[in-house]
């Protein structure tokens, strides 16, 4: 059993640690293109606010490689972004160690929120890559573990890694349990993928085959019916012989999708048709069956969308994970808008949508309440389907007895 927020008791005063996923897009005015994760985290830090705790907040953001990366990839502006959605006083401090934290947290009163800065500050430290954070190095845990009574983990994003704020802090407390969002992440893929209502209909597209093939391999297993479209399609087009022109191709994949095309054959479907053009720009793109010499396809075409849509007529279980074109450029995103509108249509189904490229295309579409659920965390639920143990996870498992 994992364990969770609810089954903690007596939260009242106590400095509770919280791991939130904020690693919020940003575009390169600053501003911050899409609030989902941020939102996702209120309700754990609205269950920690009324039971009166003092709330620690962690979050990662980017990549730190130089000192001049912590400059753009400072915690600050979503602190500000936090506040003006829930209305709270969120208390940023710029530091995630040392005297002005301890301080920070030593006045704090119950109910109340506090922001460290980004964990992977310690990533890049003195001038040097250290990575004490993605590393989980010891003494960083065990600093943060002594700043609370209680650690939280409700960031399902980073679940699949064994970071200091994470499983560090998590293998050094007692007192822990996964948050309301990360418990609601793994009950909608359990769903899916332990137990799902057939017909399940995984649909998997993006750029390609090497990033997927063991999600495509464990959906295979799995579901009912697993479409391939986006950029991978076509090293599976490749190994049907069919033309394919400058499209994206990984040739060192296509005697696998050779094979996976003849051991699933009734199971395993494949875009039909392209939206091709001659270079990789958001052309008016010409349609075929074929992408022809000299052109390369970066969309799925009407035929394909048909075909989709009949698949997903009786399905009951879909998963979805990646755009069926180049979302990046208007021409080429139909093929991806016509699926997301397909399964945000329909009643009665347990949909799920996991995967960055993905889901920012359902949020910019303002589709995202039509889904039964979208997964914030992108190579986490990937996991978690290709059916890995995820160490954010595993570090909450309890026998009953112990409760
Ligand atoms: P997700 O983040 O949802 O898991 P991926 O990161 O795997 O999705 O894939 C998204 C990327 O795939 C996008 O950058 C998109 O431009 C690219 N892509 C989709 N279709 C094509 C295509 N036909 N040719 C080249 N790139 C493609
Ligand atoms: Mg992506």
């Amino acid at each position: 059993m994992i364990k969770n927020l609810k089954s903690l008791k007596n939260l009242e005063d106590k400095i509770v640690l919280t791991r939130v996923d904020f690693n919020v897009p940003f575009n390169d005015k600053g501003e911050i293109t899409d609030i989902t994760r941020i939102k996702g985290a209120l309700p754990t830090i609205e269950y920690l606010r009324e039971a009166k705790a003092k709330i620690i907040l962690f979050s990662h953001l980017g990549r730190i490689t130089s000192e001049e990366d912590k400059k753009t990839k400072s915690l600050k502006p979503v602190a500000k972004k936090l506040a003006e959605i829930t209305g709270y006083k969120i208390i940023f401090v710029p530091k995630n160690r040392g005297e002005l934290v301890e301080k920070a947290i030593r006045i704090l009163k119950p109910g109340e929120i506090l922001m460290l800065e980004n964990t992977r500050f310690q990533d890049f430290v003195d001038g040097k890559q250290v990575n004490y954070e993605s590393k989980n190095n010891d003494e960083l845990a065990t600093y943060w573990s002594k700043l609370g009574d209680v650690f939280v983990n409700d960031a399902f994003g980073t679940a699949h890694r064994s970071h200091a704020s994470n499983v560090g802090i998590a293998s050094k407390m007692e007192n822990k349990a996964i948050g309301l969002l990360m418990e609601k992440e793994i009950n909608f893929l359990d769903k899916a993928v332990k137990t799902p209502e057939s017909p399940f209909v995984a649909l998997v597209g993006g750029a390609k085959v090497s990033d997927k093939i063991d999600v495509i391999k464990s959906l295979l297993e799995k579901a009912d019916k697993v479409i391939i479209g986006g950029g991978m399609a076509y090293t599976f087009h490749k190994a049907q012989g069919l033309s394919i022109g400058n499209s994206l191709v990984e040739e060192d994949k296509v005697e696998l999708a050779k094979a996976l095309l003849s051991t699933y054959k009734d199971k395993l479907i494949v875009a039909v048709d392209s939206a091709y053009t001659t270079e990789f720009a958001d052309n008016v793109p010409e349609y075929g069956d074929e992408v022809p010499e000299g052109n390369m396809g970066l969309d799925i075409g009407p035929k394909s969308i048909e075909l989709i849509k009949n698949e997903l007529e009786n399905a009951k279980t879909i998963l979805w994970n990646g755009p069926f074109g180049v979302t990046e450029f208007s021409n080429f995103s139909k093929g991806t808008n016509e699926i997301a509108m397909t399964i945000a249509e329909k009643d009665d189904v347990i949909s799920i949508v996991g995967g960055g490229d993905s889901v920012a295309a359902v949020v910019s579409m303002g589709l995202a309440k039509e889904f039964s659920h979208v997964a914030t965390g992108g190579g986490a639920s990937l996991e978690y389907i290709e059916g890995k143990v995820l160490p954010g996870i595993k570090i909450f498992e309890t026998t009953e007895e112990k409760n």
